[in-house]
């Protein structure tokens, strides 16, 4: 968990924006008496987002970089219909492997029921509410239009006792659903249409996860929203642009109810990425159409998702701090995202060799029995990391695309009569190429080697122009390795009739039979590695087993997907 003052609070920017800004002004002149107290409200019925992750770094953050302020986790289930207990579970998990901490300040809205019920009375009893008995058909159409004012309800004026009456027989369950609304009594010519008396609370005969079926009315979330925020003493209560609209009405609640304190709400653009979707309603489409595994597939935006990946919490807070809280909606380039981890797993992951797709070699000048173990460095960036031991022998595996019988003029990679280095290991020089007689396919290679490469350098000084990874075939592990590719083959997926058409039909290669270095039997669930010239890997923490390491690729060693784009194959 990160701390107040830690060193380790990588998630602090340098540099204020104009949140941190208006709240350090607060605090300068003691506005509530110089606290902070912010808040992430998720509403449970769906798992968190990148999206939601930056709302949780700036609000949590802002937290940490205070003095006297805290940061609630409030879940904000005031809709029974398609929030979920396994929900709230999984974004209390996301939420910690973020490394974030609510401490004691865990809340649900549900919790407020019974206020938010006695403040609607009293808003009625002020004259400022009424039950009304439009349909919700009828409230549409009398709504009025950006020019033309809605029409007043013929309940607007209501007396307040025949209100109340009503609104306590609704909640006694005495009407079915749709039969009436609360309304709040604002104004029908408003410019905003938030105003033009919105609904407060609705009947809906639907049992809630945490209050049973003690309710059969259910408010509003603007109506709901507000009041959480005032009762938990919320200071700042930041939200996504979409709310901007909703504030006069937010503060119009405030404003009239006698809470303890009127929060100031204060909206900044939400984080759209590319190359994927962002709703939790789209993604749980994509859950619901098997489009993809589960909320934790690892090509899913959500936290889950990249924590399956491979992606660091780290990771993932710095790329918060990097974007940083705007007032205009934007969409982030996913390379961003995907710039981070690689920064961070190019100074943390050991490097190991993997083929992927092997090619077999056969070194014919090497001794038949013969092992040898040689040096390998685990990490360039990182000296302590150390050395390991690669075992070499005769028959070895290379990668397919490191090989090429007719080579193109820029392709320096073996190819007949050429010589190349086996990193850490010797250089080989191709003789022969083995072919399948029926289908004309490449079955091996036969090399030479070089004892006097040993390590990787000739002693007359002799060059070549490449160095590949390899693996002895006798001491290769085999392994699945799952190679993740973007969700969508479109920046803008929501481009277009039906975002399903713009699924990328290559998003997952599943490779059964990858041959890997022997060091990696026994590598550890969730641990991170750079396969050298591939990529970075992560052990899945659910489908590996002990000795049999599943791999996910979490992110290539450079955007090879851009360098596919610009060159335009
Ligand atoms: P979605 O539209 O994806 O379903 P939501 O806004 O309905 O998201 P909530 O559970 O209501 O999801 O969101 C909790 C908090 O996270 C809110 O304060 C919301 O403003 C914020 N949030 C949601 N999506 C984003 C986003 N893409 N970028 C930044 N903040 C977000
Ligand atoms: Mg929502």
């Amino acid at each position: 968990m990160l701390k107040k003052n830690d060193e380790q609070n990588d998630s602090r920017p340098e540099s204020l924006d104009f949140i941190r800004t208006i709240i350090a002004n607060d605090v300068k002149n003691n506005k509530h008496d110089s606290w902070v107290i912010t808040r992430f409200p998720p509403e449970p019925n769906g798992h968190l987002h990148i999206g939601h992750a930056k709302a949780i770094c700036l609000n949590f953050g802002i937290s940490l970089e205070n003095t006297k302020s805290r940061c609630h986790l409030r879940f904000d289930d005031t809709n029974p219909d398609k929030e979920e207990d396994k929900y709230i579970r999984a974004i209390k998990e996301d939420v910690k492997w973020l490394g974030f901490d609510w401490g004691d300040h865990l809340y649900y809205a549900s919790d407020y029921f019974e206020k938010m019920y006695s403040y609607a009375e009293e808003l009625i009893q002020n004259g400022k509410a009424y039950v009304c008995s439009l349909s919700p058909d009828e409230v549409r159409n009398t709504r009025g239009t950006l020019t033309e004012p809605g029409i007043a309800s013929p309940d607007r004026n209501r007396p307040p006792e025949e209100s109340l009456d009503l609104f306590r027989r609704m909640k006694a369950g005495e009407f079915d659903e749709g039969k009436y609304t609360l309304r709040a009594k604002i104004d029908m010519a408003s410019g905003n249409f938030n105003m033009r008396d919105p609904a407060i609370y609705r009947i809906k005969k639907a049992s809630h996860p945490r209050t049973g079926n003690s309710w059969c009315i259910y408010p509003m979330y603007d109506y709901a929203h507000c009041l959480e925020d005032a009762i938990e003493e919320i200071t700042h209560s930041l939200c996504t642009l979409e709310f901007e609209d909703h504030r006069p009405l937010y503060d119009w609640y405030l404003d009239e109810l006698k809470t303890p304190c009127h929060p100031r709400q204060i909206e900044f653009a939400r984080l759209n990425l590319t190359y994927t979707v962002m709703s939790k309603r789209k993604l749980l489409e994509l859950v619901e159409e098997k489009r993809v595994d589960d909320w934790d597939d690892p090509r899913m935006p959500t936290i889950a998702g990249l924590r399956r990946r491979g992606y660091t919490p780290s990771s993932i807070r710095n790329f918060c701090d990097r974007i940083g809280i705007a007032k205009r909606d934007s969409t982030v380039d996913v390379a961003l995202l995907e710039f981070y981890i690689r920064d961070e797993l190019n100074k943390t992951a050991p490097r190991t060799m993997g083929v992927l797709k092997p090619l077999k070699v056969v070194i014919e000048n090497y001794p038949d029995d013969q092992t040898e173990e040689l040096d390998a460095i685990n990490n360039p960036e990182d000296e302590s990391a150390g050395t390991r031991k690669l075992p070499f022998a005769k028959v070895l595996y290379i990668e397919r695309d490191d090989f090429m019988e007719d080579p193109p003029k820029k392709f320096f990679r073996l190819a007949p009569g050429r010589e190349v280095r086996l990193r850490y290991a010797y250089f080989i020089k191709c003789t022969d190429v083995v072919k399948n007689p029926n289908t004309d396919e490449i079955e091996e290679i036969r090399c030479t080697y070089d004892p006097a490469t040993k390590g990787g350098n000739a002693p007359d000084g002799r060059k070549v122009k490449a160095t590949i990874h390899w693996v002895s075939a006798e001491h290769a592990l085999n392994a699945t390795v799952r190679l993740y590719d973007r969700l969508f083959n479109k920046e803008n997926p929501l481009d277009g009739a039906d975002y399903h058409n713009n699924l990328n039909s290559d998003s997952l290669q599943i490779i059964a039979d990858a041959k890997l270095e022997p060091s990696l039997k026994s590598a550890k669930a969730e641990s991170r590695y750079q396969f050298e010239r591939l990529g970075y890997f992560f052990v899945d923490p659910k489908d590996s087993e002990d000795g049999k390491p599943v791999f996910n690729r979490i992110v290539t060693l450079r955007d090879a997907w851009q360098r596919i784009q610009k060159s335009g194959k």
